[in-house]
């Protein structure tokens, strides 16, 4: 077993995030119904965390 990058080869299959109207990545989950990097679905701003360093 690996950890880390090469381990992601082992994400086959079902299929939960799309790519994301808003910020563009692949990170809109369809079952959720919302970005998991910029929380398009879930609120009108964009998600945001004080401890997120820029
Ligand atoms: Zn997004």
């Amino acid at each position: 077993m690996t950890k880390g990058t090469p381990s992601m080869g082992k994400k086959s299959g079902k299929k939960n995030f799309i790519r994301c109207r808003r910020c563009g990545k692949a990170t809109y989950h369809i079952r959720k119904k919302k970005c998991a990097s910029c929380g398009f679905g879930n609120s009108s701003k964009l998600r945001k965390y004080s401890w997120q360093k820029k």
